[in-house]
């Protein structure tokens, strides 16, 4: 049997200079991550063939400059790193390809930079990360950006940062000092990106740019075990007219980084249907090995396995 082709899209880097300007999460302090996390050559490499990765779609890890508040600092930072991305992808154009950081405190700038990484870096879009600047990134001041990609027509990957701290003191800081991971992957990322995906939809950006689309990781952050209880709740009366399953069914795709779970993924089938969801691992934070091990026992029929590891992404990124 020939291997399938592999295309994984939530895959993070860092960069050297950007990582200077955040507090890494606890995860990242692992020497094994943070090693794979600078690596953009060898080892990189070397994992992503062990394990059948073929190709990777790389991106900034979390919050990459959404919490650089200082607009000044932010748009040539982002702009270096974003050149700095692209010479790697340069160097193995047949195994990497880049979704462009933007500097978010200035969101005119953000757009133009993305159409910069676009047009001229050959980039496939963007990856944002949770609050950026104190505001979800539905907020109608970010809205320049999404203007720009629906133009452009690439997608924004939006993708988990650590909570508002106010959401920590409340939520989760007793439990904190022995599950530190209950603010990141374990819970407080999916519930924070959740949101962020309920208040895309219901802020109308949809309505004012029809061709934005939207990715989101770990099989989309439970929104679709969710989407037929949300559509219900906001059909009763005294809501404001929603159209909220047909929305994000339409304006959304989704990946499996992180979340290799056969009954998730089923959800995710049926309700997003199998063009929808594309094959990611979240590497380095997940290690490559266990995705496509996990994706041969998946009970799929062979177009729709082909259409996740590889069609979609194609599709939607234009590779
Ligand atoms: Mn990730």
């Amino acid at each position: 049997m020939t291997k399938p082709y592999i295309i994984a899209l939530e895959e993070h880097y860092w960069d050297a200079e950007v990582a200077t300007h955040f507090k890494a999460p606890p995860d990242a302090s692992i020497p094994a991550i943070h090693e794979r996390l600078m690596d953009l050559g060898a080892l990189r490499l070397k994992d992503m063939d062990e394990a059948g990765v073929d190709f990777q779609v790389l991106s900034h890890g979390a919050p990459a400059t959404q919490r650089v508040d200082d607009a000044a600092t932010g748009v040539g930072l982002a702009r270096r790193a974003n050149d700095r991305l692209a010479e790697a992808v340069k160097a193995h154009p047949d195994r990497f390809a880049a979704f462009a950081i933007l500097p978010t405190a200035d969101p005119a700038a953000a757009a133009d930079e993305l159409e910069r990484a676009v047009t001229k870096l050959g980039f496939k879009g963007a990856m944002m990360h949770g609050i950026a600047h104190g505001k979800f990134l539905d907020d109608v001041s970010f809205w320049p950006i999404y203007e720009r990609a629906q133009k452009l027509d690439v997608p924004i990957y939006l993708h988990p940062a650590v909570p508002h701290p106010a959401v920590v003191e409340a939520y989760y800081k007793d439990y904190l000092k022995d599950f530190p991971g209950l603010l990141t992957a374990a819970w407080g990322f999916t519930v924070e990106t959740a949101t962020l995906g309920i208040r895309m939809v219901l802020s109308g950006v949809f309505d004012k740019y029809p061709g934005l689309k939207i990715v989101l990781g770990h099989l989309g952050e439970s929104l679709p075990f969710s989407l037929w209880r949300i559509d219900m709740a906001l059909a009763r009366s005294f809501n404001k007219r929603t159209p909220f399953r047909d929305t994000f069914r339409e304006h959304f795709w989704i990946t499996t980084s992180g979340n290799f779970s056969t009954p998730a993924l089923i959800c995710c089938v049926l309700e997003m249907g199998a063009d929808r969801i594309m094959f990611s691992i979240d590497y380095p934070f997940v290690p490559n090995l266990p995705g496509p091990k996990w994706f041969e026992t998946v009970p799929l029929g062979p177009e729709d396995r082909v259409k996740i590891l590889s069609g979609n992404a194609k599709r939607l990124l234009k590779l």
